[in-house]
């Protein structure tokens, strides 16, 4: 079985940035905390946390002086309450995070009403709601574009790891319901990067393994889209959810990795899969031997048996 890497995958620059930044804090062990998961990996969080950058959910349960903003970003009122409570920000909104949030708030100002294409509820989204202001509203599905009253100047921006194609689809049937209409297409490279080489790869091999945290948008995103393009998905969060099983009669297995996933769980996950490949190269060489029964002693030939 080959085994293929997707040839984006992992780590993008937003995440790599906050992760370095968190780190940055942990000279002073307990002294920092993360308002909310720095990325959406669990590992790297508890990796984060075992060297004393911990997680809280708001701003009270912070016991030191340093909050740390995550790469999804925070709503104004974050940055109000920290100054307010004297705290230190050490602020890791990835820059692609904070134009989308930008974007949001000058076509507010200008008198757009503001429409934000992405997954409702996510951290991203909500903070760039936040900056956008009151009246925003989330669009997800074409449906919700299509059932959205009508307004005489509409300023659209998308959550950056948004799939491209959906988004266009999302935008045309915004188009007909409003006279003045701003688009602001700010979906990251990394993303579309990431997207395109899962699906190239998942239209090329029989299983794709798509690694990273559950919770993570952008990796749900390839996953959905490797299923989209034929192939069959398992979405994993490390290499000791991996079954053998998935890999029988594969002649090509590939993975890619959401933009959360550090590259060590995409190593383990490499190495399993190839261990996975040589055992049952070992059962085929067996079997092509003729002498495997299973659960029975069989003789092979007068000097080889195999139980
Ligand atoms: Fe930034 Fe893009 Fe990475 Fe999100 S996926 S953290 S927007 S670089």
């Amino acid at each position: 079985m080959k085994i293929l890497l997707a040839e984006h995958r992992g780590f993008c620059y937003g995440v790599e940035r906050a992760v370095a930044m968190a780190r940055g804090c942990a000279d002073r062990p307990g002294k920092a905390a993360t308002l909310g998961p720095i990325i959406h990996n669990p590992q790297l969080v508890a990796r984060l946390a075992a060297e004393g950058v911990g997680t809280v959910d708001n701003l009270d349960d912070i016991k030191g002086d340093t909050v740390i903003i995550r790469s999804h970003g925070a709503p104004p009122e974050t940055y109000r309450q920290a100054a307010a409570k004297n705290l230190t920000v050490v602020d890791a909104t990835c820059p692609h995070v904070r134009k989308a949030q930008t974007a949001a708030r000058d076509l507010r100002e200008k008198g757009y009403r503001v429409a934000v294409v992405g997954e409702r509820g996510h951290p991203e989204v909500n903070s760039i709601v936040a900056w956008a202001g009151d009246g925003t509203v989330v669009i997800e599905t074409e449906e919700e574009a299509a059932g959205l009253p009508a307004v005489p100047r509409l300023g659209i921006v998308s959550q950056t790891t948004f799939p491209p194609g959906r988004f266009d689809g999302i935008v045309d049937i915004l188009k007909t319901g409003a006279a003045d209409i701003q688009v602001n297409k700010t979906i990251c490279t990394a993303t579309e990067q990431r997207q395109q080489a899962a699906v190239d790869l998942a239209a090329r091999v029989d299983v794709m393994v798509v690694v990273g945290g559950r919770g993570s948008a952008n990796t749900t995103r390839l996953a959905q889209l490797c299923q989209e393009a034929g192939s069959r998905v398992y979405h994993i969060e490390t290499a000791a959810e991996l079954d053998p099983e998935w890999f029988r009669g594969a002649e090509a297995a590939g993975i890619t990795a959401g933009a959360s996933t550090p590259e060590w769980v995409i190593e383990e996950v490499y190495r399993k899969m190839q261990e996975f490949d040589q055992a049952m190269e070992q059962e085929i060489r067996q079997i092509e031997k003729g002498s495997i029964v299973k659960g029975k002693v069989v003789r092979v030939s007068d000097d080889e048996v195999f139980v």
